[in-house]
């Protein structure tokens, strides 16, 4: 059998077992490591499947029952099920670096959804496709997985997103959600409502806010801070969800002017010297705020400004890879934008920052 390890299919009393061998350099008896880690893992209630430990020689052999195939005494041949390995689930591969091994974030899996949906293939502007990590959504040499930041917060992102805006290789939102762990997302349709979200917005841990500029809401919504006080008879404090309508424009007028589950929400509006105050940070955009930078001023405004420093320092090392790839120039891996993130990520606790301090 094929794999990174030795192994080797056995058939044993109407079963099929795939069996692991030691391997010459083996430093541990790993076949024993995975037995007691198989055993760790049904004793907290996972389901997982047979195994059994046999002699080979002086070595031991770890047996796995295959639960994609099931004997039928009667018959000389084995029924076979499907089955996805852990590998496809993170869209890693063999050898991969564990830290680059997570979950899809919640805009890879609303890409995906809408990918599943099109009937024509989504092509970039550029018009012809190239390849992309599945990651990053960047051509593999400009890869920037091993940068993703995991940092702390209590804050939570909920992104609305106007219909193609997830299939963009220029949407930022799935910056956010790489850095921000609660980080939501949606696409927005005029004529329904995803139950996620309204079971979202209705659960009492979140206090919500849609951002959007105040002078189009009733003068009654709108506010300017993240840190209201919580309703009387609410158990604990709770945590702000900043709402984004991630689209154009005229996409985003529309989902803020026609979504009733948004209709009762704060508005929380950006003040023009916190957005000026932040345009002398960055550099080589124009006016257009992207979705990134709206949510890392959101989690300044709610006082969570480490989070909101390494969303922005992310979103400049994304900027770049971006613009090298487009401009066919290699990665400055020692430029500044690289040395910022470095920084931010070292003043984190160790262990989330771990991932971004992978170079
Ligand atoms: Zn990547």
């Amino acid at each position: 059998m094929g794999g990174a390890r030795p192994k080797v299919t056995i058939e044993d009393d109407n079963h099929i077992w795939l069996t692991k061998l030691p391997e010459k350099n083996d430093r541990l008896n790993i076949q024993r490591i995975a037995y007691a880690t198989l055993a760790l893992a049904r004793f907290v209630g996972l389901d997982v499947c047979g195994a059994r430990l046999e002699k080979v020689g002086s070595r031991d052999a770890l047996m796995l029952a295959r639960f994609d195939r099931q004997g039928h005494p009667d018959a000389k041949a084995y029924a076979r099920f499907g089955l996805v390995s852990g590998l496809t689930v993170l869209d890693a591969e063999d050898g991969y670096a564990r830290d680059n091994c997570r979950m899809p974030n919640a805009v890879s899996l609303l890409r995906a959804a809408r990918l599943a949906r099109s009937t024509k293939p989504f092509l970039a502007r550029g018009g012809f496709k190239r390849e992309r990590c599945v990651g990053c959504r960047l051509v593999p040499s400009h890869c920037m997985c091993a940068l993703r930041p995991l940092v702390p917060t209590r804050a939570g992102v909920c992104l609305l997103m106007a219909d193609i805006e997830p299939l963009k290789p220029s949407n930022t939102g799935w910056l956010v959600a790489d850095v921000v762990a609660d980080t939501f997302a949606f696409g927005w349709a005029r004529t329904e409502t995803a139950p996620a979200l309204v079971t979202l917005l209705s659960d009492p841990q979140w206090q919500a806010y849609v951002v959007f500029p105040g002078e189009y809401a009733a003068p009654g919504r709108v506010v300017h801070t993240a840190l209201l006080p919580d309703p009387p008879g609410a158990a604990a404090a709770r945590r702000p969800l900043f709402i984004l309508l991630d689209g154009t424009w005229s996409e985003a007028r529309k989902m803020f002017g026609r979504s009733p589950c948004l209709a009762q929400l704060p508005v929380l509006s950006l003040q023009p010297e916190q957005i000026s105050a932040y345009k002398l940070r960055r550099s080589r955009r124009g006016d257009h705020f992207c979705t990134s930078e709206v949510a890392a001023l959101c989690l300044a405004l709610a006082g969570e400004h480490v989070a909101g420093q390494t969303l922005a320092a992310y979103l400049e090392v994304f900027t770049h890879h971006y613009l090298q790839a487009r401009n066919q120039l290699p990665v400055a891996w020692e430029g500044v934008a690289h040395q910022r993130l470095r920084e931010v990520c070292a003043s984190l606790p160790q262990r989330a920052a771990a991932q971004g301090m992978a170079r």
